[in-house]
């Protein structure tokens, strides 16, 4: 069966919270009750409830940006999986680039908060990409390989059914220099073939590998018609409901 597209926005640590319900409520109307594409957005922490209420009644879902791999604790300024369910989201974004290289998130710490939110039943976009300068010495394939083998081990197979990979190459994230559709199809054909040696061929057909970095309504359709391109994780483009439904329109 054919995989379905996900377009998920990013809002990162932008909008004020009556900008962030009426970006959200704009998004709500024009996706409706039911979408043939899945559509989620991911607000800063203290607009999720608010935004959870803003797309109440319409097919489109909310996502944290980030959750601690705790249930709960002593852990200042951290939001437990729980707590991001009980803020009305689906989903969390775990790896984002700004995470690991702006914050130091490791592919050890990374793999605990997947496991920890998988486990609370909690659906996970897990970001993976290399640096630049990775790219240019070749070592793409090796970073993507280290990122998906560290951050995804021992997730139990079952729950890789609500988990989604982002494949964002950092030299593309918010630089308005789009991967190449070839350069994108390449690196996901090479997840997927990565997923297949660690969960097998049932999983790895059925995963939704997202592209992000720099999608814009004008590159997406080239790119989200790539076979192994399941969606988009979209940044700049999805804080304006204007340019992020046309990016949902393209998949
Ligand atoms: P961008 O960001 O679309 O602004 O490049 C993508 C992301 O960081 O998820």
């Amino acid at each position: 069966m054919a995989r379905p597209k996900f377009v998920a926005g990013n809002w990162k640590m932008y909008t004020d919270l009556a900008g962030a319900k009426s970006l959200a409520a704009a998004v709500a109307k024009e996706v409706g009750s039911s979408s043939k594409v899945q559509v989620a957005v991911c607000p800063p922490a203290p607009w999720l409830t608010a935004v959870a209420d803003a797309v109440k009644g319409s097919a489109v879902v909310v996502g944290a940006q980030n959750c601690h791999f705790e249930k709960e604790g002593a852990f200042t300024g951290e939001l437990a999986p729980q707590m991001v369910l009980g803020a009305g989201c689906k989903y969390v974004l775990i790896g984002h680039s700004e995470r690991r290289h702006g914050l130091g998130e490791t592919d050890d710490l990374l793999n605990k908060k997947a496991r920890a939110a998988l486990a609370a039943g909690l659906h996970v976009i897990f970001c993976i990409g290399e640096l630049l300068a990775e790219r240019e010495s070749n070592h793409t394939e090796s970073v993507l390989d280290r990122q998906i083998s560290f951050g995804l081990a021992d997730v139990p197979p079952e729950q890789m059914a609500n988990l989604v990979i982002a494949y964002e190459p950092v030299w593309a994230i918010g630089t308005g220099k789009v991967a190449t559709p070839e350069q994108a199809q390449a690196a996901h054909a090479f997840v997927r073939g990565k997923i297949v040696e660690m969960f097998g061929e049932k999983v790895a057909s059925e995963l939704l590998i997202q592209y992000g970095g720099s999608v814009k309504p004008d590159n997406a359709v080239t790119i989200l018609h790539q076979p192994d391109v399941d969606g988009a994780l979209v940044g700049g483009a999805s804080l304006k409901a204007d340019s992020f439904l046309a990016i949902v329109k393209a998949a």
